[in-house]
């Protein structure tokens, strides 16, 4: 049998779940360890070790010894974190083609995804050995608050590792799903998640199958890792008194130490005081070997970790404000992540949240669970899919089918059936869809393309960017775009007026190069705080009008085989809870090259849809968990001068999508390019730039008289999607979104074919 999987593929800690029988659980290796340390370490010996065997020698061959990759995933070389990183991690990294960040290991090069694909594999022989089937499809579980690059390079992880990725789901969306999946209960709940190198909470509300985020907030530097730090530099200054000679000299030295204080840290979570001794830590007279003993008592360890605590704090207000909440809107504090394990953290999350936090579920497995739970409800779905007949009688049969089973999540109260029935996603696969694409150097990052030659318009000083176009500029599009994007319009208001202008085109000058320019829309700069909150507001609103889901409490008590689905009265013909009807294979793709032949792309969804539509009646009463997860940062194309034109709002429900309608600006332009990046700030290039958007092979016409209108879809994995097309003839127009740093579908088959020729152990 093939098996489904849920991976929380995390900073420190990678763990792999299943849904078996009606229960999530993790899955433990053959030591019965269910927390895979993710770490890879490349042997002498030519082999690979990934997990506890590479964590034992973080210490004996540091430079071969890979950690933290999930830090760097998806940024380029010249990021603040990369930059950070390089300077205090043991292991090399160089510089590769397209600001591509590698690990340079034992006279190699890595690309970040390819590390990763090593943790992802070791999960995946976890998996296998302990379900005894093969494991070919898996939800990977990504933070919150990752940017579309960080997504697509998880996903390009995953498919190195010979994985197919049926989502990528949000880590506190997954911790939810573990805790409140089957409930049955309305709950608003706060989802605390203090891992090894980060923070996160998330607000959300739970009303029966629906996992709803309201708002999250992230602090991507923050996590055990500084408790360890903080310890191992008191234990450092311990040694500098002792032996007057400083560890931090040695980095090497200094990784054993953070290693002893991490496990200082751990014993401290239930013992009162602990003392450990680092052995040889400088050589005294004669050469002799002076040691450190080191004793640590929970107060001063409370000290020391008590100002890294209270930042979490500052995060969770962020978050509160965002979703317009206080504390005491909140019903429940579900704990994630190993560091909430310790006491003082406990202590002052039941301070500020004025309640205790819930941890009856194991804080660094409840993620894995829950996406063992979605993985099997999609899987399930598929399954179903792929039997559904037209006639409701075999309908019905489908829906029955064996292994619909009921149970109990641990902790948890009555389960609905196994097979819950979330449709087929539109997982728009930056690599299924790169098959297509342009060919590239195996092993090599795509190349970052050029930036605009000639095309930087004069500084400008912050403010709004005026809607008419100085001449001298390449810039232009038609009076759509000119819609001022957030402040005061909902995303359907703004639809509904951009739909609503007519679109004569702006003016242009002649560009210097006629043929191939970038085009980027004339906008007034947007107020990201405001247009957030009024995305937030009418969010709000519009979720309100969401109709009640069926719930497997209707079902309770009936064996599965026995739920006659057509007995459900249309009411509860909740299309959240159902299969995704057929959507065709050649829908509007990440980096689609072949013209679209679908209907013009909506300009915006009418709620926050949630990652399903209408389907037919017989299915209707199998249950499944109805995610709407919000997307954490704003996306924008860049306008004259280096501004932002915001698209999609920060905290905007996904799947989402907006239109802009792009203008050639000379006569018989082919192409035109858009930089697309992420982020709050207004002036694009403080943002992470995404990538640039390509629309190619244009009709041949006068200046202005081609107008491209561009959709950029998030969707439920986050993931953009860009589809194009030409307003005066309807014909889907060529759309390329070229990633950052990723590969193409050709370097990414170099890189599996590499992958699975190495040797692991
Ligand atoms: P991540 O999500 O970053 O992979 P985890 O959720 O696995 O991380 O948490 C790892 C962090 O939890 C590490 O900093 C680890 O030291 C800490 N941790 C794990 N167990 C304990 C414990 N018993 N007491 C204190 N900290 C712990
Ligand atoms: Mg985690």
């Amino acid at each position: 049998m093939n098996e489904v999987v849920g991976i929380d593929l995390g900073t420190t800690n990678t763990v792999v779940g299943a849904f078996r029988n009606g229960v999530a659980s993790a899955l433990p290796d053959e030591d019965g360890r269910t927390l895979i340390p993710s770490v890879v370490s490349f042997h002498p010996n030519g082999s690979v070790l990934v997990g506890r065997p590479a964590r034992d020698r973080r210490t004996i061959d540091p430079k071969s010894t890979v950690y933290s990759v999930k830090r760097l995933i998806g940024r380029s070389w010249d990021t603040e974190e990369v930059k950070r990183a390089h300077a205090r991690l043991p292991f090399d990294m160089r510089e590769g083609p397209g600001q591509a960040a590698l690990i340079a290991v034992r006279g190699e090069t890595y690309t970040l995804p390819e590390i990763s694909a090593f943790v992802l594999r070791k999960a995946r022989t976890v998996a296998e050995s302990a379900l005894g089937s093969s494991v070919e499809r898996a939800v990977i579980t990504v933070p919150a608050n990752f940017n579309d690059l960080q997504r697509a390079a998880t996903k390009v992880a995953a498919r190195v590792a010979g994985l197919e990725v049926l989502r990528i789901l949000n880590e506190p969306t997954a911790a939810a799903l573990a805790y409140g999946y089957g409930k049955g209960t309305s709950e608003r709940l706060a989802v605390y998640d203090f891992g090894g190198g980060t923070f996160d909470v998330t607000l959300l509300d739970l009303s029966n199958n629906v996992f709803e985020v309201l708002a999250t907030a992230g602090n991507t530097f923050l996590g055990g890792d500084d408790i360890d730090l903080a310890i191992a530099e008191r234990m450092a200054d311990e040694a500098l008194r002792q032996h007057r000679y400083d560890p931090r000299e040695d980095p090497i030295l200094f990784d054993r130490f953070r290693l002893a204080a991490e496990e200082l840290k751990h014993r401290l979570s239930t013992e009162q005081a602990v003392t450990t001794v680092v052995r040889e830590v400088t050589h005294g007279a004669g050469g002799k070997a002076l040691d450190l003993t080191f004793t640590l008592t929970r107060r001063e360890l409370e000290e020391l970790a008590g100002p890294i605590v209270e930042q979490t704090f500052d995060t969770c207000r962020d978050a509160l404000a965002v979703a317009r909440l206080t504390v005491g809107d909140l019903d429940q504090v579900l704990l994630v992540g190993g560091s909430t394990r310790i006491p003082l953290v406990k202590r002052r999350v039941e301070e500020f949240f004025r309640r205790a936090g819930e941890s009856h579920l194991s804080p660094d497995e409840v993620v894995a669970m829950g996406a063992a739970i979605q993985a099997s409800a999609l899987a399930g779905a598929e399954r179903r899919k792929s039997a559904i007949p037209p006639p409701p009688a075999a309908a019905r049969r489908a829906s029955t089918e064996p292994g619909v089973g009921r149970g109990t999540l641990p902790g948890g109260g009555p389960r609905p059936p196994a097979e819950a029935g979330l449709g087929r996603l539109r997982l728009s696969s930056m690599v299924d869809a790169a098959e297509s694409g342009p060919e590239t150097k195996p092993f090599e990052p795509r190349q970052r393309l050029p930036t605009r030659p000639g095309l930087q318009p004069p500084a400008r000083p912050p403010g709004p960017v005026p809607t008419t176009q100085p001449s001298g500029t390449l810039l232009g599009l038609g009076s759509r775009a000119r819609v001022k994007t957030g402040a005061g319009l909902g995303p359907e208001a703004e639809a509904a007026r951009a739909d609503a202008e007519a679109p004569p085109p702006a003016s242009f000058s002649a560009p210097s190069e006629p043929s191939e320019t970038h085009v980027t829309p004339v906008v007034a700069a947007p107020e990201p705080s405001s247009a957030l909150d009024e995305v937030t507001q009418r969010y709000r609103e519009s979720s309100a009008e969401v109709p009640p889901t069926p719930w497997p409490g209707s079902i309770e008590g009936l064996p599965p085989n026995e739920v006659d689905p057509l007995l459900e009265p249309p009411r509860a013909l909740d299309e959240a809870a159902l299969p995704l009807p057929e959507i065709p294979d050649d829908v509007p793709t990440r980096v689609g090259s072949s013209p679209l032949s679908q209907a013009p792309p909506s300009s915006s969804r009418l709620r926050p849809a949630p990652s399903v539509l209408s389907v037919p009646a017989p299915l209707l009463s199998v249950p499944a968990p109805v995610l709407v997860d919000v997307t954490p940062l704003t996306l924008s194309v860049e306008t004259v001068g280096g501004y932002c034109d915001a698209l999609i709002g920060r905290n905007t429900p996904v799947p989402c999508d907006r239109t802009r309608t792009f203008v050639t600006a000379v006569d018989n332009q082919t192409t035109v390019r858009v930089r697309v990046g992420q982020g709050e700030s207004a002036r694009f290039g403080e943002n992470t730039l995404l990538g640039e958007l390509e629309l190619s092979a244009l009709r041949a016409a006068p200046r202005g008289k081609v107008e491209i209108a561009v959709t950029f879809a998030l969707d439920t994995n986050g993931m953009l999607d860009v589809s194009a097309r030409d307003l005066a003839t309807g014909h889907a127009t060529q759309a390329q979104l070229y990633l950052v740093g990723l590969p193409g579908a050709r370097e990414l088959e170099g890189l599996a074919a590499r992958h699975a020729a190495q040797r692991t152990g």
